[in-house]
């Protein structure tokens, strides 16, 4: 994958030899009378007399968002596809619908075995950029496979090398900012998909130490200062929570720390850490899960994934604020040496924990990686990403995020930097009176409150570390991993997270 090849064009489109050619269409209007209304669509039809309008006739297709209409032209033009995209109502439509446009073309065109296509960029308004932008992400992203461990026939060879976005003549002076926008898009892939391989790849593989080489890697390539450390040096740090996390394990744990300053005499705006739950492995310790729940459970790194592939795309876009990824990973594994039920740990920020359930883990690990955030650091702004709790899910569905904070302002921030990346996020509270059922008759609290708002007491845990620091905490325990297919996204990690991480810290210019 990300050996498609993207680029920016204005091309005769009745002559250009290509595999296959996509045009997105709105749904018509009244005032179109009914029948497809675009320049190219129309150029086309009419060099094959009618052939595309008769079918569509008789297909009874109507742009619905999300259909496609495939005509052959059996070498009576230069593309030898046409593939019709529905966009749906343009009332109803969004930049971001345009991933899922991308994705559909390049997936049509392998599957026609097709080494080139080409794609009419939607008719021009002030998104066009943007446009390019998503449908650029939507066609890496829709041809990203990991087939690292599959072998024979079902291991296919990519045929799709190239695709072009095609304007109209009449947009060429806007060619320079698509060709730039394009750019943006192959970065913002090639970032989902590093975080895509991550989570995909089995645990025995990515193990936390694993994790550190690859942010190591990741730091090299983007000229980011890297720091991780061992068990000792958590120790003296006195992360008890972290620490007790993973002495059931045989894998080591490591803490990931990676840091990009923007280059150049300005001073950066502002700091702002990003904090990723990286639990390689969660078989639940010794509150062990049942088979069916442990069975996808390498993907418990997918935030540490998701912030550690991102600061190497906001280096790379330039991001004029100072930016730190941290990650303490580890496997949540059952053995002699595992913390116990009833066991107290001590965290970083001296505060005592009753471990009444070791499937609550991942707070524990972020506890400790928030606390050595806010005093080693003293970010203006911390978010933490974290496959936390399955009672998100229970509320808002697999593909939202549930978004919580003690900022209103900067969760709303937040937000709309998600609404426009395209990623399904929204609120919830933290209401103060559900902090009693953290109540621990031991010690200062205990991890788990009652089933009932459980993403909610998850967050108000996390709350305790944070001191006052504008924090915003984003449980992707649904959308960090999908079981089917759609649009850009395929079955496996989804790298969520990733697209608004760049939109909120490295906005596009207008
Ligand atoms: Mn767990
Ligand atoms: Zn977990």
């Amino acid at each position: 994958m990300a050996s498609l090849d993207v680029s920016v064009r204005t091309d005769d489109l009745v002559q250009l030899s290509t595999g296959l050619l996509g045009i997105p269409l709105f749904l018509p209007t009244a005032e179109d009378d009914g029948s497809v209304e675009h320049p190219v669509y129309q150029a086309l039809d009419a060099k094959l007399d009618g052939l595309i309008g008769k079918l569509v006739a008789e297909e009874h297709w109507r742009a619905k968002k999300g259909s496609t209409l495939l005509v052959q032209t059996l070498g009576r033009i230069g593309p030898q596809r046409v593939l019709l995209v529905g966009l749906g109502a343009r009332k109803d439509f969004t930049s971001a619908d345009l991933r899922g446009v991308g994705a559909r073309v390049v997936k049509a065109a392998a599957a026609a075995h097709a080494t080139s296509a080409a794609l009419v960029l939607p008719i021009g308004d002030g998104t066009m950029e943007r446009n390019a932008q998503f449908l650029t992400e939507g066609a890496i992203l829709g041809s990203y496979k990991f087939d690292k461990y599959l072998t024979g026939d079902r291991k296919k060879p990519e045929h799709l090398k190239e695709l072009v976005l095609e304007i109209a003549d009449s947009d060429g002076a806007r060619l320079d900012g698509l060709r730039r926008s394009a750019q943006r898009g192959i970065q913002v892939a090639a970032a989902v998909a590093l975080a895509r391989d991550l989570i995909n790849e089995p645990a025995a593989e990515m193990t936390p130490r694993k994790m550190a080489e690859v942010a190591q890697r990741v730091a090299k390539q983007h000229g980011l200062e890297a720091k991780i450390l061992g068990p000792k040096e958590c120790e003296k740090l006195g992360m008890g929570m972290f620490l007790g996390v993973a002495q059931g394990s045989d894998e080591e744990p490591r803490f990931i720390h990676l840091t990009y300053k923007p280059k150049g005499k300005t001073p950066a705006k502002k700091k702002v850490v990003l904090v990723g739950k990286g639990v390689t492995f969660d078989s639940g310790g010794l509150s062990l899960k049942p088979s069916a729940g442990m069975e996808d459970m390498k993907v418990d790194m997918s935030g540490a994934a998701a912030v550690i592939a991102a600061i190497g795309l906001v280096a790379d876009l330039g991001a004029p604020v100072e930016v730190h990824a941290i990650a303490a990973c580890t496997e949540n594994m059952p053995s002699g040496k595992a913390y116990k039920l009833g066991d107290v740990l001590k965290s970083m920020n001296g505060k005592t924990v009753e471990i009444n359930n070791t499937d609550a883990e991942g707070r524990l690990t972020l506890g400790d990686a928030l606390h050595y955030a806010i005093t080693e650091l003293h970010p203006d702004e911390i978010f933490d990403f974290a496959t936390l709790t399955g009672a998100c899910i229970v509320a808002l569905g697999p593909h939202t995020a549930g978004v919580m904070g003690n900022d209103l302002s900067l969760v709303e921030r937040w937000l709309s930097a998600a609404k426009l990346a395209g990623e399904e996020m929204w609120q919830l509270p933290l209401p103060e009176r559900l902090r009693d059922g953290l109540k621990s008759d031991v010690a200062d609290m205990r991890n788990t409150g009652p089933r009932e708002g459980g993403a909610l007491t998850a967050g108000l845990f996390l709350k305790e570390f944070v001191g006052d620091t504008a924090w915003v905490h984003v449980d992707i325990a649904g959308p960090a991993s999908a079981d089917k297919e759609w649009g850009h996204v395929g079955k496996g990690g989804t790298g969520f997270a990733v697209a608004t991480i760049a939109e909120y810290l490295a906005p596009r210019e207008a």
